[in-house]
């Protein structure tokens, strides 16, 4: 595999509850810049794909590969299992940054206290530094005015801007978005939708998990779609969307419109 442009290489990922197998071996390559909307009904293991990727989840077999660095490699069916090792766990999950659909910001910190947390405490950056840096991203995100905020305090929509620049803080070479419009108030949805619309044209990486099409049409560059744990259909927005192959994502498309 040429793995000369990608940034993150997912290969063949299966992961059961008990003895459920909800993902039955899903790749996909993520170059540099590309942004991947993983699209699919309820309950067809996007979120868990997801947590797989930064091993939320610890896949039952598979591989992930984040700029050269494999981890994550098990053969439950090989006799025992090979261990994932903790410290890689960690340096992987400070490349890849999780965007949760429920903010999941710290309640007890201000938004400003957020950002530093995991650049001073995971990284070693000083606090000087850490707190330059949140402003600024506080500000491209537009909520500087609100930094010394507690999370209560904030609306949705702001709340969730802060969590990306909680997440971008890390300098992450991809950022992993689970549903984040989803819990939105429907007037707060576009305010969040142009931060990340703004992060793909910056050159971003991102993988995100969304219901809003005109996201996946328009800002996207491929688009994956997941039935039952399966990759159903996947390509080019355009393709996808204009000439789909498979019924069942004609389907989802029907009941999306
Ligand atoms: P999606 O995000 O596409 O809605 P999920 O990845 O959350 O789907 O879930 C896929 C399937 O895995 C569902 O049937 C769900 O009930 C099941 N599942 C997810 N997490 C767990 C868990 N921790 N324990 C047991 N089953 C789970
Ligand atoms: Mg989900």
């Amino acid at each position: 595999m040429n793995m000369s442009n990608a940034t993150l290489v997912v290969e063949d990922i299966h992961k059961s509850f008990g003895s459920v197998e909800v993902l039955k071996g899903i790749s996909l390559t993520a170059e540099k810049g590309d942004v991947i909307s993983i699209l699919g009904s309820s309950g067809s293991g996007k979120s868990t794909f997801l947590r797989c990727i930064n091993l939320l989840e610890t896949p039952n077999s598979g591989r992930v590969t984040v700029n050269g660095e494999t981890i994550g490699m098990r053969y439950p069916d090989a006799g025992e299992p090979i261990p994932v090792d903790r410290k890689q766990v960690e340096r992987l999950r400070t490349k890849l940054a999780m965007v949760f659909q429920g903010f999941n910001l710290w309640s007890h910190m201000t938004v400003l206290q957020n950002v530093i947390e995991a650049p001073v405490h995971v990284l070693g950056v000083s606090k000087a530094e850490a707190t330059d840096k949140a402003c600024a991203l506080l500000d491209k995100v537009g909520i500087l005015d609100r930094k010394d905020y507690y999370p209560a305090h904030l609306s949705g929509g702001q709340q969730q801007r802060a969590a990306i620049a909680r997440a971008l803080a890390m300098d992450p070479d991809v950022m992993l978005f689970d549903e984040p419009t989803s819990a939105l108030d429907p007037e707060l949805v576009g305010e969040v939708l142009k931060v990340m619309r703004d992060l793909a044209d910056e050159g971003r990486t991102m993988l995100v998990v969304t219901h809003e099409m005109g996201f996946a049409r328009d800002v996207s560059n491929k688009v994956m779609f997941l039935h039952q744990g399966k990759v159903e259909e996947e390509g080019a927005p355009q393709d996808m969307f204009n000439n789909p192959t498979s019924e069942r994502f004609k389907g989802f498309l029907a009941k999306t419109r």
